[in-house]
């Protein structure tokens, strides 16, 4: 499956992959289409296979990438189930209530090809927060997202975000950075508030790039209800790996699901 996919260009690997269904839904694949694999792969950008890209790290292969943006699209796509919706009398039942944007967690960002990918989906209000523990790699998940001037703007407005931490702990942005630029003008009690329900509302969508030894509960404890983590885990030999996708629901059930046998780098401490 994986070198069936491979193309000449961005355009062939992403045509390549849906026509072997590996993207079947048009708005992901817009979203691939809209960023160059070549600004984050360092060599053979439009082969369907993994690439090294330093510190024992490699930028996964675009079917990998491709699954995981399929199963975490229903918790990327702006909502729209918060907006007004018409009672039996045609009367708005929730009036003026604002959307609540889109925040998404990329834990193991490293090239930052993904973040990008998820920062297409989110909308203009949502933002995808990048987590490296080897600042080397954060750094170069930031160079390669401003090759492009859509990468650029994204990290200037705020949307886009790459920090250093340890994914398993998960990521609580600090308040202030909720609105970009500083000594801008003073907030309004609204914007407070919303800023307050940031912090404390986690995450609509998690992806995990490197394979976890287990699913992390604050992982699961920091997913919005309802909620989507897309995840690799270790089994207990440490050889074997699955994704697994863990669902909150809107009253905070969890569901966890063992969907298929991947590779991927652990998700380990960060190098002394
Ligand atoms: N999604 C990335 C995958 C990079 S490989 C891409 O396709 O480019 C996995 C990444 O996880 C590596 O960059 C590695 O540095 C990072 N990583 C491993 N353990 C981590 C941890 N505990 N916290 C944050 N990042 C980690």
């Amino acid at each position: 499956m994986a070198w069936r996919s491979s193309g000449t260009s961005n355009e062939s690997l992403i045509e390549n992959l849906w026509k072997n269904k590996l993207i079947t839904q048009p708005l992901v694949k817009a979203a691939f289409l809209r960023v160059d694999r070549a600004h984050y792969a360092p060599s053979s950008p439009y082969e369907d296979r993994p690439q090294s890209i330093g510190h024992s790290a490699t930028i996964s292969a675009p079917h990998m990438h491709a699954s995981a943006v399929e199963s975490l699209l229903p918790f990327l796509l702006p909502r729209t189930d918060d907006e007004p919706k018409q009672s039996a009398e045609g009367v708005p039942s929730i009036v003026g209530q604002p959307r609540r944007p889109r925040r998404v967690l990329d834990i193991g960002s490293g090239s930052g090809y993904l973040t990008h990918v998820l920062a297409e989906l989110v909308g203009s209000d949502g933002v995808v927060v990048g987590i490296e523990h080897i600042s080397a790699l954060k750094e170069l998940g930031e160079a390669n997202m401003r090759k492009s001037a859509e990468g650029r703007d994204l990290l200037d407005s705020g949307r886009v975000r790459f920090r250093v931490g340890d994914g398993r702990k998960g990521w609580a942005e600090p308040t202030s950075d909720s609105k970009p630029g500083v000594g801008g003008p003073a907030r309004d009690a609204e914007d407070a508030r919303s800023e307050n329900k940031d912090q404390a509302g986690g995450w609509d969508a998690i992806h995990v790039g490197a394979a976890a030894a287990e699913l992390h509960e604050e992982l699961v404890r920091q997913l919005r209800s309802p909620g989507r983590m897309f995840i690799p885990v270790s089994d207990e030999d440490g050889f074997d790996q699955y994704i697994w996708t863990v669902d909150k629901d809107e009253d905070g059930r969890i569901e966890k699901k063992k969907l298929y046998g991947v590779r991927y780098v652990p998700l380990t401490d960060a190098p002394k």
